[in-house]
């Protein structure tokens, strides 16, 4: 720690390959800092007497901190003293895997730094993914199997970030897992919805190697609930850890949904990823070739497909967003160690605007109808503006302004409006209860109503994030692992 660095050195943001370049491929776009700018910037931690980057909460519906309580001031200290392996030793205590949050987080740990009050925030993602990136290289990532084995025999349903976390906890406490997959990948959205600019997918299956060195059993292809019911699966295991994502997309149901060209935003993600991993797998019917695109929705799912559509050498992409322009600075009602909801250029903004010269978003958009060329193809959408106002409570609401009416042309269409929870087949063929549209636990706990089922991730939670995702895989094992020891 240098103590006045966070004053004295500007932050430097993550490194990124050029728009230009970038979009020529689907190599990650972003890059590791040098050596001595990752040293030069882990100095600017002022390693707090209360860590906020460590708090992880939930605030104002938004992450606040890391879930994982990552031990940040700890390694940056190493880092800024070049001690790398004791950084990574540091790191690899509360994260089981760094290579994927330090890729893809939004972190949350950045937005409640406290240099972030007077100042920028130390670059904390740049630091976590240049340590676990150089602990690979260098050869300090081992195959770590268990001394002891205790002959209990656990079934995880699911195999992303949650899952692989449980998984990989329960190994190391000498259980036998066998984690079973419905896809033909093991890496649930790290595999088949994070696009590869943003997660590499050999990333994923170096990490899955090391896992199966480990121990761990993966069956793919497999669907608990129909080609294995709950009945035969509780029967064969000792417990069962629920991670089943919560991948029931949000609709919108209007005039010519029916319509081709139309699809979800994580049919079309799947669809590029397996032909990306696979080139015989195609679908030129939802490739973004040389088509007109419109993503509807704001968030970051829109974002990868934008991105997504740009590699594929669509002829023009815009994005529909609900909610208007996020400011550039906090507002008042947004103070700090909240998220910070603010004005970002996320990657496929910047992707969009070097190749068509402007920001693909737009704001205030309310979808109305598909129009269709005669022949059941899409070939636009009409919409109407959205305008805030307040209610009588003084809360801010949106109503739709019919007279801002427009048309997009439009061949093919994504939607990526969110999702609502859990599929509907979660609760109908694992047994497990309906909350809000997520499996049900006792309260703040993982267990389910059933005896010795467990639940854990966005199945549990909610569509959240790779870092929740991960916590919660930790702490649903530790408490199978509880529930095993007290049957010995
Ligand atoms: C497009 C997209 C981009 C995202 N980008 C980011 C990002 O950049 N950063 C970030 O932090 N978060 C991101 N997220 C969110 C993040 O990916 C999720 O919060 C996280 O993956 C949840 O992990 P999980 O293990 O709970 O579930 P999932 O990753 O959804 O995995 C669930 C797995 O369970 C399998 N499964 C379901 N039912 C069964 C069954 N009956 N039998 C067998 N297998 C079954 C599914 O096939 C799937 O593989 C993104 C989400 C999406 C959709
Ligand atoms: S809040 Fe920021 S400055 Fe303080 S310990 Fe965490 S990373 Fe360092």
């Amino acid at each position: 720690m240098v103590k006045t660095a966070f004053i004295d050195i500007k932050r430097t943001e993550p490194k990124e390959a050029h728009p230009r370049e970038r979009l020529k491929n689907w190599n990650e776009y972003q890059q590791n800092l040098s050596d001595s700018d990752l040293k030069s910037q882990s100095s600017r931690c002022m390693d707090c007497g209360i860590p906020f980057c460590q708090i992880g909460m939930d605030l104002n519906r938004a992450t606040t901190g890391c879930p994982l309580y990552n031990l940040i001031p700890e390694w940056n200290e190493l880092v800024y003293q070049g001690k790398w392996y004791e950084a990574y030793q540091r790191l690899a205590k509360t994260n089981n895997f760094p290579e994927f949050t330090g890729r893809a987080c939004p972190a949350p740990c950045e937005g409640s730094c406290t240099a972030g009050l007077v100042s920028s925030p130390v670059a904390i993602k740049s630091i976590e993914q240049a340590i676990i990136d150089k602990a690979f290289d260098k050869g300090w990532v081992n195959v770590r199997t268990p001394k002891k084995r205790t002959g209990f025999r656990v079934a995880v349903v699911g195999s992303g970030p949650a899952g692989l976390a449980g998984a990989d906890q329960l190994n190391q406490a000498g259980h036998d897992v066998t984690v079973y997959e419905r896809e033909d990948r093991i890496g649930g959205l790290l595999m088949y919805g994070i696009p590869n600019m943003k997660i590499d997918k050999q990333v994923v299956g170096r990490r899955v190697e090391l896992l199966k060195k480990e121990g761990i059993a993966f069956i793919t292809n497999t669907n608990i609930g129909k080609d294995i019911t709950m009945a035969e699966l509780r029967k064969q295991y000792d417990a069962v850890l629920l991670c089943t994502g919560a991948a029931k997309h949000r609709e919108l149901l209007i005039e010519g949904r029916e319509l081709k060209g139309i699809y979800p935003a994580m049919t079309y993600l799947t669809a590029s990823t397996k032909h990306l991993l696979n080139p015989e797998s195609t679908h030129p019917e939802i490739s973004a070739k040389g088509k007109k695109v419109i993503v509807i929705g704001g968030g970051d799912t829109g974002a990868d497909c934008v991105a997504t559509a740009l590699r594929q050498g669509c002829q023009s992409v815009v994005q529909f967003g609900k909610h208007g322009r996020l400011p550039n600075e906090r507002t008042a009602d947004n103070p700090w160690p909240e998220y910070p909801q603010v004005f970002k250029m996320e990657y496929a903004y910047k992707e969009a605007a070097a190749v068509f010269g402007k920001d693909p978003r737009e704001y205030h958009v309310s979808t109305k109808r598909f129009i269709g060329d005669g022949g059941g193809q899409v070939k636009a959408l009409e919409t109407v503006a959205f305008e805030s106002y307040f209610d009588e409570k003084g809360n801010k609401q949106l109503r739709e302004n019919h007279e801002e009416k427009q048309t997009w042309a439009a061949d093919l269409v994504l939607i990526a409006a969110g999702f609502e929870g859990a599929e509907d087949d979660v609760f109908e063929n694992l047994n497990v209860e309906n909350n809000n549209q997520c499996i049900k636990t006792k309260k703040n706990r993982f267990e389910t109503a059933l005896q010795g089922v467990f639940a854990a991730g966005d199945a549990r939670k909610g569509q959240s994030l790779i870092v929740w995702a991960i916590q919660e895989g930790r702490k649903a094992a530790e408490e199978v692992d509880a529930y095993l020891s007290r049957k010995v």
